[in-house]
């Protein structure tokens, strides 16, 4: 036997029993995009990899290892999209979407990274995200908040998910906060961790979030972000808290959320659960008022979040809040070799008289126990027995019910609707 080819480690099938998961929660995405005035947007997911060390940044863990970066058969350095952001708004400023206007969009599909693969962390994962362009006031950061939050509640989640929110202020508030922030480290350095201590140099603020509980220790006493915070943006932060409060979202200030791309100024956000052990950010978001200028267009301020719908889905499965779908509603039997020739005709007319009723045509001449068998097996609520002069209706879950015969498809359909 030849030997068979596995997927690669961290990309998954979606398979059939997972499906219907997956198109409940993309639906409703989707549903919920429309009622705030989204629209989609669809990206490739392979972009010039300068576009991906221009926005996320050199000395970030996605750029430094995480990337699916190769060299095409024209020599041009080319990478997996390992997020959303970065090519929306390459695609924004290539097609003019941003300048005078003000666009919301939403995206979902496929992201990549090279890290280790273990629950909730795969090397290829689904993002669903927003971007807001063009709108600098806390009235777009808290849409996009209560958009998060109106998600939770349509899936019936909202308990389990908590609302973190910091501020990283002006690009010169936090570079002021860095120097005192390194200042501060270096006075501790021989407590950290090694991969703090790498940073201290190359990227000082995401020491603040180290796993290790010896880097944590010492920065219970550091210097705090919003002691740095400049006038105007401290003023944004706390219209974006009024607004939130005014709106009924609970949140907590976690000053030493930073998160892991540069781009971000001002707001940032994580909706964590506790439901999923380490991969507990669901959701995560901020503001980048100075991604499209560096990216080449004209200055517009940006708001926007990506979700990782894995950690969405094992999050639903494991408070059960997916719903039950059935595939099949009605199984098609033909009762002997000359309805065999009729049964896919008669398929056809119970599908077009009867639209959305789940219709399974049987394949293959067996006996009529083996037939029952099958149309069992297949999860339907009926058996469609087809018969030269009519057709059996037989109950397949609801055995105290009676058989029907009737003599027309339209009956069927009013039997089965
Ligand atoms: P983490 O801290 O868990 O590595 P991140 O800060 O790298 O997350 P973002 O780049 O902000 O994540 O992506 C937004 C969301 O996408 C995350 O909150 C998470 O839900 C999801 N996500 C990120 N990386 C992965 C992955 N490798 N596998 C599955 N989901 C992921
Ligand atoms: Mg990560």
């Amino acid at each position: 036997m030849a030997k068979s080819i596995q997927a690669i480690r961290g990309m998954n099938d979606i398979l059939p029993g997972q499906s219907p998961a997956w198109q409940y929660v993309e639906s409703v995405l989707r549903d919920v995009a429309a009622a705030y005035t989204y629209q989609e947007i669809r990206m490739p997911v392979l972009e010039s990899t300068d576009l991906f060390k221009r926005s996320i940044g050199e000395v970030t863990d996605i750029v430094e290892k995480e990337m699916y970066t190769f060299d095409d058969r024209n020599g041009d350095s080319l990478t997996l999209r390992p997020e959303g952001t970065a090519s929306c708004v390459r695609a924004g400023n290539e097609h003019g979407l941003l300048y005078n206007q003000t666009p919301r969009l939403w995206y979902m599909g496929p992201m990549f990274r090279h890290e280790r693969p273990q629950k909730g962390r795969y090397r290829q994962f689904h993002q669903f995200g927003l971007e807001a362009f063009g709108m600098e006031g806390p009235e777009i950061d808290a849409e996009v908040i209560l958009f998060s939050a109106r998600l939770w509640q349509a899936f019936g989640i909202s308990e389990q998910v908590q609302l973190q929110l910091n501020s990283l202020a002006s690009n010169e508030a936090r570079a002021r906060y860095r120097e005192a922030l390194r200042e501060f480290l270096r006075e501790h350095e021989a407590q950290l961790d090694e991969d703090s201590k790498r940073r201290l140099d190359t990227n000082v603020l995401r020491v603040l979030d180290s796993k290790s509980a010896e880097t944590q220790a010492v920065l219970a006493h550091a210097p705090k972000l919003s002691e740095y915070w400049d006038d105007a943006s401290r003023e944004h932060f706390d219209g974006l808290c009024k607004r939130l409060d005014a709106a009924g979202i609970d949140y907590v200030l976690n000053e030493r959320l930073v998160r892991g791309l540069d781009y971000y100024n001002r707001t940032v956000f994580e909706w964590v659960t506790t439901e999923l052990g380490a991969q507990g950010t669901v959701c995560a978001g901020g503001r980048y008022d100075g991604l499209v200028e560096q990216l080449g267009g004209k200055p517009t301020p940006a708001v926007g979040f990506a979700m990782g719908i894995e950690r969405l889905v094992l999050l639903l499965e494991s408070q059960e809040k997916i719903p039950v779908t059935q595939t099949v509603d009605v199984y098609v039997i033909a009762v002997d070799a000359d309805a065999e020739l009729i049964a896919p005709a008669v398929a056809e007319k119970l599908r077009s008289q009867a639209p959305g009723l789940k219709v399974q045509l049987h394949s293959g001449s067996q006996n009529m126990k083996k037939k029952l068998i099958k149309a069992d097996k297949s999860g339907a609520d009926y058996a469609l027995i087809v018969r030269s002069d009519d057709y059996e209706i037989k109950h397949l879950r609801d055995r105290e019910q009676e058989d029907r015969i009737v003599t027309t498809i339209g009956d069927v359909a009013a039997v089965l609707i």
